[in-house]
């Protein structure tokens, strides 16, 4: 228990395009969270999560800070303005949807989502290297998670894809666990034989047999099918078409009108 992080506000600098520098940080707490420095036990900034954790005295101080400030205040980089989230660090999870239309408002979404478990808030994502500062479509929706939600759901119609951390990719087609190199009516196939096979053997067999699929359904979950998006950035995305186009494309004129800027941004 030693580990876990306890009264813990987040403010999560990642939506920005650059990484801020202490000073920009602080600036940032004392003009704009108003945190007084004695309710602070200990502020680390999280190199990888391109966060800043503040513990604080008590979880209240920490609760009231983040329902004043989350998305209240901006950081500009690159020219434009990116509303900091601040949050308490619990078990809510940042759950990514994709491919809805920009006309479809944050209430629909939470509305939506809320039956996957508590909803805590939904934010529209900004491009960070690329089209800076323009929403990129994607909705964060940070929630906590009663069952895990598929990779492909339907929200008013419109079909997205979904990601998370630790998620079990599904099939798109099927909506069973994702199948990769396999037909879904084969997967269907195979695991109506191993329902059988396990209802049949009543004895220790049985519990071997158990743990073969429970094995096998994790190697699956472990290899997702290529279309099942995993937590990847729209920005990722787009350098990846972008390197392919770039290897594909001998004419460097068309190529160059992508070309990104030969920055080393955060991922
Ligand atoms: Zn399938």
């Amino acid at each position: 228990m030693a580990t876990v992080r306890r009264n813990t506000l987040v403010v999560d600098f990642s939506v920005l395009p650059v990484k801020p520098n202490a000073a920009d940080i602080e600036k940032f707490l004392r003009n704009n969270l108003e945190i007084e420095m004695a309710s602070i036990k200990n502020l680390q900034c999280h190199t990888i999560r391109n966060c800043t954790f503040i513990e604080m005295r008590d979880i209240v101080a920490a609760e009231r800070v983040a329902s004043m400030h989350h998305l209240k205040h901006s950081m500009a980089a690159g020219g434009k303005n990116f509303n900091i989230p601040v949050y308490v660090e619990d078990a809510a999870t940042n759950v990514r949807i994709h491919d809805l239309p920009p006309g479809m408002s944050n209430e629909v979404v939470a509305e939506h989502m809320k039956a996957y478990g508590k909803i805590k808030s939904v934010a529209r994502e900004l491009w960070k290297k690329f089209f800076i500062g323009i929403p990129n479509g994607v909705r964060v929706v940070r929630i906590e998670l009663d069952k895990h939600i598929p990779s492909f759901i339907r929200i008013q119609g419109q079909l997205t894809a979904v990601s998370y951390k630790s998620q079990i990719p599904t099939c798109r087609k099927c909506g069973r666990t994702a199948h990769p190199k396999q037909k879904c009516s084969a997967a269907a196939a195979q695991q109506k034989k191993r329902e059988e096979e396990t209802m049949e053997l009543p004895n220790v067999a049985s519990v071997q047999q158990k743990q073969e699929a429970t094995n096998s359904i994790h190697s699956v979950a472990d290899n997702p099918e290529p279309n099942v998006t995993i937590d990847i950035s729209t920005e990722q995305v787009a350098e990846r078409s972008n390197k392919r186009q770039q290897r594909s494309n001998s004419h460097p004129v068309s190529s160059c009108e992508f070309n990104p800027p030969p920055q080393k941004n955060q991922p």
